[in-house]
């Protein structure tokens, strides 16, 4: 940023300088966070980030490798997964949670804690707010960006003041708490019946796995309430697709609402949310006919949004800085990591969409290929599908193309002229070449970016660009999706066509989450909880 003076720099002839005015401002260098000073000569990597991601390069770097230092406003590594679960009280929060100064031990990494706040390309600094709030500046040779998202609103109004995240844990001992009270509020003798209605509202605005789970999760919890419960209650799932867990195929999502209903909880399907106001949201259902009623109402005593993540104010920062950046939903990437337009740095995760220019240009001459054909929606994914097995890097969603069609109100039993479809491709790029933003994307990215940089490490950093264009490319790999659906049932599906839901597949999910634990110590937790609540019921305590 033309804002840093690097002639104010005290030059003491050393690689850095030990500081350099910043926006006006004099900030110190760090060279040095802890550890041995002899070991602060070596390559510097920066880590922003204490999540998915970054664990998971921390897993594969090679120790001694680098000196390698992560930033994070949290000084632990929270397993999202589960949050649905620690909010409606299934287990412990502290069991989702594990130290990142015990992962950096393993790599001899070192941690910080604070934010980091900009990225001063041509000094190679990051500029970083510590948990005192004093700003400071980190010099790297390799930076990777792993900070995630954040919850995304969509410019609805109200949702910021009158609903509640599920993405930290913070937010799940919030609504822990908030449930609790509102159940032990709504049994006061005093209410009326129209109050407990209100007070036992659940509205959750956003059918996708984390809405589904909490929606599910909550359902259960009532059941330690069955005064109120028949009465009172009320769960309702507010979708802006067809349907309900639209990543996953149709036919689970169509199992899942099904079990949805069974259990009394209300979905929505084809409405978006316009307003969300102190004690009830507004909803607009699609498609209604001309003249019919098409805004609705729920009065509600909790409201959860769950409706998609966005860039965070550090990366929107940063990619307007870079002219080549110019995607508005996260920093974009080539194949092997690398950010478009800066050197030395890599973005990963949540926060992150690989560039692929190439994806539609291929699928529309692999439509052209086919001639004056016309193709219905079976046709039309069965063309993508062979497409996306010959392109392992990139993840075409079927789901986004059944939310194409019905975008456009195609009915998808109609054939479409080529000519028709090629336009729809065009417009929904974006949609066509992002991963989706799970856990399972970003640990594998961090996997191959720390295996990565070990190699490189090897190296003389003036051999780094060209051992790099020689590696191989990121290539993700689809182990399936689970969701649980309630009443000791979940849903799995592993993307190549085999789907399937019940309660098999529940014990197949704890199993799978088992396995994916960071530590003995939170998988011991988690298990403990598991057989604490098969045992003695929930923990329906307000605490
Ligand atoms: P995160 O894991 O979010 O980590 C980002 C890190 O960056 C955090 O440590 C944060 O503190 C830190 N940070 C933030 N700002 C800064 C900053 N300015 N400077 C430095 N550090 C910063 N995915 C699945 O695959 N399966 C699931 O079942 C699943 N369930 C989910 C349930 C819930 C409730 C949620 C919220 C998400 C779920 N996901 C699931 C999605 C998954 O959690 C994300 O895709 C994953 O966390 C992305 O990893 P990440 O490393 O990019 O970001």
């Amino acid at each position: 940023s033309q804002n840093i003076i690097p002639e104010q720099a005290q030059s003491t002839g050393e690689k850095y300088p030990k500081s350099l005015m910043v926006n006006g401002v004099e900030l110190p260098v760090i060279t040095q966070v802890s550890g041995d000073a002899a070991d602060v000569d070596k390559p510097r990597l920066v880590i922003l980030g204490s999540g998915w991601a970054a664990t998971s390069i921390l897993k594969e770097l090679e120790p001694n490798s680098y000196y390698t230092v992560v930033v994070s406003p949290q000084n632990y590594f929270l397993f999202t997964p589960l949050l649905p679960e620690a909010a409606s009280g299934t287990v412990e929060a502290r069991s989702l949670l594990e130290s990142i100064r015990k992962i950096c031990r393993r790599s001899r990494s070192h941690y910080c804690e604070g934010e980091a706040h900009d990225v001063h390309l041509e000094h190679k600094m990051v500029e970083i707010v510590g948990l005192d709030g004093k700003h400071f500046l980190l010099p790297y040779d390799k930076l990777v960006i792993s900070v995630g998202a954040q919850n995304n609103t969509f410019g609805v109004p109200g949702v910021k003041e009158n609903t509640h995240f599920l993405k930290t844990i913070q937010d799940a001992r919030t609504l822990r708490y908030k449930l609790m009270n509102l159940f032990e509020a709504a049994a006061l003798p005093t209410k009326t019946d129209e109050e407990r209605r209100q007070l036992l509202s659940f509205v959750i605005a956003g059918g996708g796995p984390t809405g589904v789970e909490y929606a599910a999760g909550t359902y259960d919890l009532i059941h330690y309430f069955p005064d109120l419960l028949e009465k009172y209650v009320s769960v309702t799932i507010i979708q802006s697709a067809d349907h309900i867990l639209n990543t996953f195929s149709e036919a689970i999502s169509v199992f899942a609402e099904k079990k949805m209903q069974n259990q009394n909880i209300n979905v929505i399907t084809n409405a978006r949310v316009t307003a969300v106001e102190k004690e009830k949201i507004v909803y607009k259902k699609k498609g209604v006919a001309k003249g019919e009623k098409d805004t609705f109402e729920i009065p509600f005593g909790l409201c959860v949004w769950s409706t998609g993540v966005g860039m965070r104010d550090f990366t929107k920062r940063l990619n307007d800085k870079i002219e080549m950046q110019n995607n508005k939903r996260a920093l974009e990437v080539d194949s092997r990591l690398r950010l478009k337009g800066a050197e030395g740095i890599y973005a990963v995760g949540d926060c992150a969409t690989i560039e692929n220019p190439k994806m539609i240009d291929i699928v529309i001459r692999r439509f052209e290929k086919l001639g004056a054909q016309r193709l219905n929606y079976e046709e039309f994914c069965a063309v993508i599908r062979e497409i996306l097995a010959e392109y392992p890097q990139s993840r075409v969603h079927l789901s986004k193309m059944r939310q194409l069609f019905d975008d456009y109100d195609v009915d998808r039993s109609a054939y479409l002229e080529l000519e028709e479809i090629q336009k729809m491709l065009k417009d929904i790029n974006n949609k066509l070449t992002s991963l989706p933003a799970t856990a399972q994307v970003a640990a594998q990215q961090g996997a191959y970016l720390g295996k990565k940089l070990s190699s490189l490490s090897l190296q003389a950093p003036s051999a780094w660009a060209v051992t790099e264009s020689t590696f191989k490319p990121f290539a993700y790999r689809h182990f399936g999706s689970f969701s649980y659906v309630g009443g000791d049932n979940a849903v799995v599906d592993m993307g190549d066509g085999w789907s399937g839901g019940g309660v098999g597949v529940y014990f197949l999910w704890r199993g799978a989450y088992l396995s994916k634990q960071v530590s003995f110590r939170t998988r011991a937790l988690l298990a403990f909880d598991w057989v604490k609540g098969m045992v003695f019921g929930r923990d329906i305590t307000r605490s």
